[in-house]
């Protein structure tokens, strides 16, 4: 009995000792998110940007080019890189299209390329670990070659897509000097949702629909909670109302992932942090959040 008794107040204290390892361990890893830009596109009609929307309430509105930098304790990530460096400073053409650079008008200065983003907030590219790319368009894969030495999270089927766009995108949306240098880089090539450290704090959540392998991030957040990092599943708030983006490359799975997003909203009381949405990017860019 007393052998018993003993066993049973080791098996407690290995128990407890565990738990509060594990709570100590958990408290310790701090994430936390800087929310910043690589310029503005526009102005355009809403109407080009979202083709059913209601003529009467047609406006002209900017889009902001978001990319966060995530920093966890196992390594600092960027999501999405924004347009590509060349672009800045009014010199759109030497890089897009003459007609992309007319429909989408990019106002990007040199510091707004992420680069001088990290800078800004105390790094540079070397210390990034991971970069996450939503998708392979040119305002948010433009400078993966700066990151030659970084783990590249990317679905595997968006890599079909960004070397084999469909015919419309060629040369518009898809920017393949953007990443043909990119070709031997290090992909962790994902089918579907990853948890990126293991510790359930920085999830890659796949979204197709607005390219065959979108993907969004979702982070919790000690103070701030669970948010959804949509980028182009959600470009703006209208989207959530049923009006879908004008460029996709199923609108099947846009409206699915739409779906998705909508019930991770609902069920995980998560904020949405949408791609290309100026109201929120007004009130939240160029700040840390944790
Ligand atoms: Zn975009």
């Amino acid at each position: 009995m007393k052998k018993l008794a003993i066993a049973a107040a080791i098996l407690i204290m290995v128990c407890v000792g565990a738990s509060s390892v594990a709570a100590m361990s958990h408290g310790d890893a701090k994430v936390r998110i800087f929310w910043t830009g690589s310029g503005l596109l526009g102005p355009f009609s809403i109407l080009d940007v979202l083709p059913t929307y209601p003529k009467d309430q047609d406006r002209q509105v900017m889009m902001p080019v978001v990319m966060f930098i995530i920093d966890h304790p196992k390594g600092l990530v960027v999501f999405d890189t924004g347009n590509n460096v060349a672009i800045s400073d009014g010199n759109c053409k030497s890089h897009w299209n003459s007609w992309i650079c007319d429909a989408l008008q990019p106002s990007q200065t040199r510091e707004e390329v992420i680069d001088r983003q990290l800078e800004k907030v105390g790094y540079s590219v070397g210390d990034v670990k991971i970069v996450i790319t939503s998708h392979s368009h040119l305002d948010h894969i433009g400078n993966i070659e700066m990151f030659p030495d970084a783990i590249h999270v990317i679905q595997k089927k968006e890599l079909y897509q960004a070397w084999w766009p469909e015919k419309f995108q060629r040369g518009g949306a898809h920017v393949m000097a953007d990443y043909d240098d990119a070709r031997d880089f290090i992909y962790f090539e994902l089918d579907g949702d990853y948890d990126l450290f293991g510790d359930g704090s920085v999830i890659v959540i796949s979204t197709p629909g607005h390219t065959l392998g979108h993907q969004s991030v979702k982070v919790q957040l000690a103070d701030t909670g669970t948010v959804l990092l949509t980028q182009d599943a959600v470009w703006v708030e209208e989207n959530l109302e049923g009006y879908p983006a004008g460029l996709n490359y199923s609108i099947l799975d846009y409206n699915k992932s739409i779906q998705r997003i909508k019930m991770l909203r609902d069920i995980e009381n998560a904020q949405l942090w949408l791609g290309h949405s100026m109201k929120q990017h007004e009130e939240m860019a160029e700040k840390w959040y944790q």
